[in-house]
């Protein structure tokens, strides 16, 4: 596939980059970028899967499975909150050159309009291997136990009450069975490399039931089992490894607390002898030390993993999750 447009190409590559992928597709992107230089085409020709990923975990994914044999474009750049993705015309012009686009149904309604309107790019909506079945808190409450502040879903918006939480790659047996989807998929796309797309599977695979093992182990004996957020976003980690979730906000981090639910969050955190509230990487800390400032607990940051930066604590999603295990571990008490 031809690449008209070298220059916005590089500043893929460039972004792909700093997500951490893997060595094998580390070094067939940087020897794309040297012979785009000429601001031509067509670099990748020999491994010419082009794959596009709507947002950083199913990039991960991508990466990992395509290791070696797909050109990787992850449409939400790096810093960027992922719930808000806009598509600049160019992204839904990639949209419709993929091979593959990988993405969440319902999680970036640009990227869902994108898909829709592609003229037969293919794409996999990994909705159903990623067992996508929990339920959030209503929209812009908080989601305490006590059940005074959370009942007033904001109505309109489309992710009301009740809404599905789209945050499963929290969940490492998840995201190993949507990277079993992954490489499915890119069987059926590039047969020539299907035993290679099933062996990075399951050596992915391998990685994230260790990484879960690692979770359960750690998390199994702790003093507390309140887990004080500000984006209600670690709904899979609390159902995995046991914690009752409270969200300051509801799953969409533009969502913000009235002073009632504030104050809910407030009593329960006292009542509970809560120690850490925590606040995440992309998102602004202030309602978490508002909450944090009124009780006297700590904050930390727990990554919901929805984008890396400089400042993420690891440069891919297996190191990130092992420092959000520590946080926990130090957060929650636990032995
Ligand atoms: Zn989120």
């Amino acid at each position: 596939m031809s690449h008209p447009d070298g220059g916005s190409l590089r500043a893929r590559w460039r972004s792909t980059l700093r997500l951490g992928a893997a060595p094998a597709v580390l070094a067939l992107l940087l020897s794309g970028c040297g012979s785009a230089s000429d601001g031509d085409t067509d670099a990748a020709a020999a491994t010419s899967v082009d794959v596009a990923a709507s947002f950083y975990p199913l990039a991960f994914v991508v990466a990992r499975v395509g290791a070696g044999n797909v050109n990787l474009t992850d449409l939400t750049k790096p810093g960027v909150e992922p719930h808000d993705l806009e598509l600049a015309p160019r992204d839904v012009a990639r949209i419709g050159e993929s091979d593959l686009v990988v993405y969440l149904k319902g999680f970036q309604p640009a990227v869902d309009d994108a898909v829709a309107s592609a003229p037969g790019g293919a794409a996999l909506d990994v909705t159903a291997s990623a067992r996508l079945d929990l339920q959030g808190p209503p929209e812009g409450g908080a989601s305490t136990p006590a059940g005074d502040a959370g009942t007033n879903g904001q109505a309109g918006d489309g992710r009301g009450t009740g809404a599905i939480d789209p945050h499963f790659w929290l969940d490492p047996t998840r995201l190993a069975d949507v990277a079993d989807a992954v490489a499915g998929r890119l069987e059926q796309v590039d047969p020539p490399n299907a035993l290679d797309y099933r062996a990075n599977a399951e050596q992915l695979r391998r990685e994230l039931e260790s990484l879960d093992q690692e979770f359960r182990s750690g998390l199994a004996t702790c003093r507390n089992r309140n887990l004080v957020t500000s984006h209600a976003a670690f709904g899979y980690i609390a159902a995995r490894y046991d914690f009752d979730q409270v969200g300051i906000s509801g799953l969409s981090p533009e969502s913000e607390p009235s002073p009632q639910q504030l104050k809910a969050v407030t009593r329960f955190v006292e009542e509970n002898n809560v120690t850490t509230v925590y606040y995440e990487t992309l998102v602004d800390p202030a309602v978490a030390r508002t909450v944090a400032d009124e009780t006297g607990a700590s904050t930390a940051v727990l990554d919901p993993l929805e984008g890396l930066t400089k400042a993420s604590a690891g440069s891919n999603y297996v190191e990130v999750m092992k420092s959000n295990l520590a946080t926990l571990r130090a957060g929650q008490g636990c032995s």
